[in-house]
């Protein structure tokens, strides 16, 4: 004789069962969104003051890609450090997730023009690094992130030992190894030759559509702001503000040669206009005009 059926589950309980369940599959659970608010940054004192940026907004969606292009000196490295919890805004808010930052965390990975590997150790070692400070190395993860960034072989090499370009690789494999949420990158490629930064942007077009990540990618460089991105922003002179915002509707994956494209062409016209007289402006600043 079979169990009576006691289940006083509706049809309706499972359609707002299932309904959730669906949401919680189809939507984004927010990981890696960035919220900037009204950010103010000045350094110095009274007397001696700069205001670096000011009245900045900016709403970064989880795993988009953004660029931030500007003018030298417009705030762009002042933004990204209050990002990563280095810098505290004077006024306004950065919120990641929708919790404000308080100071760096590894799910925001951060990468500079100059890498940050350790020169005293190995390839590994510094890979492993970070998972090793929370005792939670993942070895075929780190045999993979090898892999994935062509440094088989080079485990045991010391930085200085290592290419411009695979020094890059290895801070990439670095930060990957950490498995951030947002990736932070201040101008990574600017000191490599124009053969290598082209790798490197395909090996981090790559990654990026392999993993669900946010990326924060500043740059001077018009051509590679468009190639990566979905949003590009356009910062105006010091004090830094998000002057425009360019969407960039290339289709994915992306490759490099796509640069020679009409579309690819009239959004490097619209980024290039955008960033003219701010690049103006921030000349005079520099010269004492302004
Ligand atoms: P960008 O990254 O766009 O080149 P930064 O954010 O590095 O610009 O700098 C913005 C402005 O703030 C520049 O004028 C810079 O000289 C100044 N600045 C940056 N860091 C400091 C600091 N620690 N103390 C004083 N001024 C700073």
């Amino acid at each position: 004789m079979s169990e009576p059926n006691t289940d006083t589950t509706t049809r309706s309980d499972i359609d707002e069962q299932s309904d959730e369940q669906f949401r919680s599959w189809t939507e984004s659970s927010g990981t890696g969104t960035v919220n900037i608010q009204d950010l103010r940054k000045v350094y110095g004192d009274d007397g001696d003051e700069l205001v670096a940026v000011d009245g900045m907004d900016l709403h970064i969606e989880a795993e988009e890609f953004v660029t931030v292009l500007g003018p030298s000196g417009c705030g762009k490295s002042t933004v990204m450090e209050c990002i990563a919890g280095y810098l505290d805004p004077t006024e306004g808010e950065v919120l990641v997730n929708d919790e404000p930052v308080e100071g760096p965390d590894p799910s925001r990975g951060v990468v500079f023009q100059e890498n940050r590997l350790f020169p005293w150790k190995t390839i590994s070692e510094n890979v492993r690094f970070g998972p090793q400070m929370r005792d939670d190395v993942d070895e075929s993860r780190v045999a993979s992130l090898f892999d994935q960034m062509g440094l088989e072989g080079f485990e045991d090499a010391y930085p200085n030992e290592l290419s411009g370009g695979m020094q890059q690789r290895a801070e990439l494999a670095r930060l990957l190894a950490n498995d951030p949420d947002i990736m932070l990158m201040d101008e990574p490629f600017s000191g490599l030759d124009a053969m290598t930064k082209e790798l490197m942007q395909e090996k981090l077009l790559d990654v990026w559509e392999d993993d669900d990540r946010t990326v924060l990618f500043i740059t001077h460089d018009v051509e590679e702001a468009i190639l990566l991105a979905d949003r590009v922003v356009v910062m105006t002179a010091r004090p830094g503000q998000v002057k425009d915002v360019i969407d960039v509707d290339l289709e994915r994956p992306r490759s490099t040669d796509m640069v020679t494209t009409d579309r690819f062409n009239e959004l490097q016209r619209r980024a290039s206009e955008s960033i003219h007289d701010e690049a103006e402006r921030a000349m005079e600043q520099a010269e004492g005009r302004a």
